[in-house]
């Protein structure tokens, strides 16, 4: 069952590419993992997967220590400040860096545990008061502060588009956080890339890729649907 879903998502990976004239190679699948049992996530490693995303602090590190330490683990989930020290030298990625604030305490933890914390800032692309991120308009200043701490390395965008039936519905958002990050990247600071494009989940990331996406975050069409009440 995994595996097919797998395959299947691989092979949209690939179609979606395919129409955009985009290298498959450019595009990151990372398994969304959270709420799933770790038995699943060693069996799509066991196909391959070393990208996995979790958005609690303490369920990444619990399941870390019971897989192979050649896994990549992605931190997607909001961060509280309290929770920063526990995480910061255990994810290959924080996606979801959203405040100065934030992102001074991921640098002083990485500067404690003598590492460079890679981030993402996150984007409230169409600024929906349910969700986190930064607006779009704040998104520059916020680049320009972070990037002048010491153990924080800024390596793109991240962005959560709205839940939508037709996945056409977003593509829009997709291409203006595109071109923020190309907006961002023409400004040239120091410490900043923008190679990473963080966005497109089960239901809408084919249209994330055509619009320039490298990193896609799939839980539900490779796991199957969540259940919360467990
Ligand atoms: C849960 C989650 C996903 C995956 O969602 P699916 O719709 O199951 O693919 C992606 N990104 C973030 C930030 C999430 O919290």
């Amino acid at each position: 069952m995994i595996q097919k879903n797998l395959e299947k998502v691989w092979q949209n990976i690939d179609s979606a590419c395919k129409k955009v004239g985009r290298n498959p190679s450019e595009v990151t699948l990372i398994a969304v993992s959270k709420t799933k049992p770790v038995s699943m996530l060693a069996a799509v490693y066991a196909d391959g997967v070393r990208e996995f995303g979790e958005n609690k602090v303490q369920e990444l590190i619990e399941k870390q220590e019971q897989l192979p330490n050649d896994i990549h683990w992605h931190m997607i989930g909001h961060l509280q400040r309290n929770k920063v020290r526990q995480i910061v030298d255990k994810a290959c990625l924080i996606h979801s860096v959203d405040s100065l604030r934030l992102a001074e305490e991921v640098s002083l933890q990485a500067e404690k545990k003598q590492v460079m914390a890679n981030i993402l800032v996150e984007i409230n692309i169409a600024n929906e008061e349910t969700k986190f991120g930064i607006s779009k308009e704040a998104a520059y200043d916020l680049v320009k502060n972070i990037a002048k701490l010491s153990h924080i390395s800024i390596k793109g965008l991240m962005s959560i588009a709205p839940f939508v039936e037709n996945p056409e519905d977003n593509r829009n958002y997709f291409q203006r956080i595109k071109k923020l990050s190309v907006d961002i990247a023409k400004k040239k600071i120091d410490n900043v890339t923008m190679d990473i494009l963080s966005m497109g989940m089960t239901g809408d990331y084919m249209v994330a890729i055509e619009e320039g996406a490298t990193m896609v975050r799939v839980g539900t069409g490779i796991f199957g649907i969540r259940n919360y009440n467990i």
